[in-house]
């Protein structure tokens, strides 16, 4: 991989992608702000997921509340397990996480200075508290969700009900969850407030082992599909599972600080629905008609952080070519080589000159295609500078409005990563450009 963190943080800041969030005020720690091109790639990233989720026909929507009953966070575990150990140094005074922290778990050093002077390890819950109405006391605490999974165990019912889906069936759900994490960091990798492409499929107990390694597949696929390199995705098995878990695997990704989680894939087992039946008083039985028989359904998650997502399809996007004019001057040519329907625009509108004659036509050119796709315009700089433009930002294709366009009513087509340029009729433009975009 090309791209390192730095890199990537300049290029999102300078295009538009990514800005610290609160710069002005020098910042809040780890909060980032998805800027013009950041925003639309998002919701690109998101609806590829959506998609592949919620055009199955076993598979529904929901889109549940951030805060929940606080009782939910009780039957979860969250209240009385959902912390990380933390240890201060009483030198440097940086604070950090004793699990995953090298120099500690070795050698029992901080990772900043060195000194062995450190406090004991203890539990720092993660959850964001706070209160619901005018009075903050502690009848009135509610969290920031964790994770959204709660709330399509929550909603088992319902979901069922209103689809009158059959098991085995999922729900799928994209919100933001909330962490307070002790060592954010990595830019988008690690932050306190992130959002969550999470999916839960409803199976019958023995048949679980099954859908798990069917989803340990699709979910792979997936990832292939939209451009992630196949050196840079594996597999990584737990050493060590949860107390509900019976089987769980983590989809790393080669970020350029190392193999990290993706996604993580859990067989959850009954754990979930059993707990809220319990805390709840309610029965979360289903009732499988077919056998006439009843069961508490086992849980298959599918779990991935849409900014981590992004970030590593940034990572895989980004290359650097070198070319050589026909001067013999060597220049380096920054492609975003994004999957089409992962980048934030799909095609630029680029009028050669700025004179009257071809922007009005690029005007209306630009109306046209934004009828069925994001577009950008740019009339500034040479034309060679405006495709560069385009490719540090992954557009795939650039159209150049000339002076024949007014004669044949066509215009030039550019293709990011191959250059080749065609010559297509206006009138043709949205449906070729839609087509080549599925391919
Ligand atoms: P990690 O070990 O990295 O803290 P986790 O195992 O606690 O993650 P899960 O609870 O399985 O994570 O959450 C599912 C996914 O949500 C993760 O694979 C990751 O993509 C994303 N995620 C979790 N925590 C964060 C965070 N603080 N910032 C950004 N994304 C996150």
């Amino acid at each position: 991989q090309l791209a390192d963190l730095n890199t990537l943080v300049s290029l999102s800041k300078r295009r538009g992608f990514v800005f610290q969030s609160s710069e002005i005020y020098g910042g809040l720690g780890s909060c980032w702000d998805y800027g013009p091109l950041g925003s639309l790639m998002k919701l690109n990233v998101k609806r590829a997921w959506w998609n592949a989720m919620t055009r199955r026909p076993d598979i529904v929507g929901l889109d549940a509340a951030i805060l929940m009953h606080p009782t939910v966070w009780k039957a979860s575990g969250h209240v009385d397990g959902f912390s990380d150990p933390l240890v201060d140094c009483k030198d440097c005074k940086t604070r950090f996480r004793a699990d995953n922290t090298d120099s500690y778990i070795n050698e029992k050093k901080c990772p900043n200075c060195g000194s062995k002077n450190l406090s004991e390890e203890r539990n720092f819950n993660l959850m964001f508290k706070t209160h619901m109405g005018p009075l903050e006391d502690s009848a009135s605490v509610v969290y920031l969700r964790p994770e959204t999974a709660q709330g399509h165990f929550v909603n088992f019912q319902n979901c069922q009900q209103a689809s009158r889906y059959k098991i085995p069936f999922g729900i799928a759900a994209i919100g933001k969850s909330f962490r307070n994490e002790i060592t954010p960091g990595n830019f988008i990798f690690r932050t306190r407030e992130f959002e969550q492409m999470e999916m839960q499929y409803f199976v019958k107990p023995g048949t679980d082992e099954q859908y798990f390694n069917e989803w340990k597949e699709t979910r792979m696929k997936f990832y292939l599909k939209y451009g992630l390199k196949k050196e840079n995705i594996r597999y990584k098995d737990h050493d060590k599972l949860a107390h509900y878990a019976r089987a769980a695997v983590d989809v790393e990704f080669k970020f350029p600080m190392g193999f990290s989680e993706l996604e993580g894939i859990h067989n959850r087992s009954d754990f979930d629905l059993t707990q809220h039946s319990k805390f709840s008083g309610k029965n979360l039985e289903y009732f499988d008609e077919a056998n006439k028989e009843k069961y508490i359904p086992y849980v298959i998650e599918t779990a991935v952080g849409c900014d981590r997502l992004f970030l590593a399809f940034m990572c895989d996007a980004y290359r650097e070519e070198v070319t050589t004019d026909e001067a013999g001057k060597e220049d380096v040519r920054v492609v975003m080589g994004l999957h089409p329907e992962i980048a934030p625009y799909k095609v630029a509108v680029l009028p050669l000159s700025k004179k009257e004659e071809l922007t009005s036509i690029a005007d209306k050119l630009r109306d046209q295609l934004a009828e069925d796709m994001d577009v950008t315009y740019d009339e500034t700089a040479s034309i060679g500078k405006r495709y560069r433009r385009q490719d540090e930002i992954g557009t795939p294709f650039c159209v150049t409005v000339d002076f024949e366009t007014i004669n044949d009513q066509a215009v030039t087509v550019r293709h990011r990563d191959t250059m080749v340029q065609e010559r297509i009729p206006m009138s043709q433009l949205n449906g070729y450009i839609a087509g080549k975009l599925k391919n």
